[in-house]
């Protein structure tokens, strides 16, 4: 699945919210995130999100790894 990391803290554009056709970003207190069991995988929130925050959790960068995690424990809660 695509995963969010800090570039979407304390923004929240939501550009990509409109463009994903199964409407699996939700919002949290201070970033948005992807539902990783919703995420059909088909990349067309990535080009939208305006400071690059999206990328594929196997592409994620070793300093955005941590929002893998993060994204789980958000989900998990709900
Ligand atoms: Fe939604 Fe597609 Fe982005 Fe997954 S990759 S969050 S399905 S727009």
């Amino acid at each position: 699945p695509y995963v969010i990391a800090a570039p979407c803290i304390d923004v929240m554009d939501k550009s990509c919210v409109e463009e994903c056709p199964v409407d699996c970003i939700y919002e949290g207190d201070r970033k948005l995130y992807i539902n990783p069991k919703e995420c059909i995988d088909c990349g067309a929130c990535e080009p939208v999100c305006p400071v690059e925050a999206i990328s594929q959790d196997r592409r994620v960068a070793d300093e955005h790894a941590e929002f893998v995690e993060d994204n789980h424990r958000f989900f998990a809660e709900l």
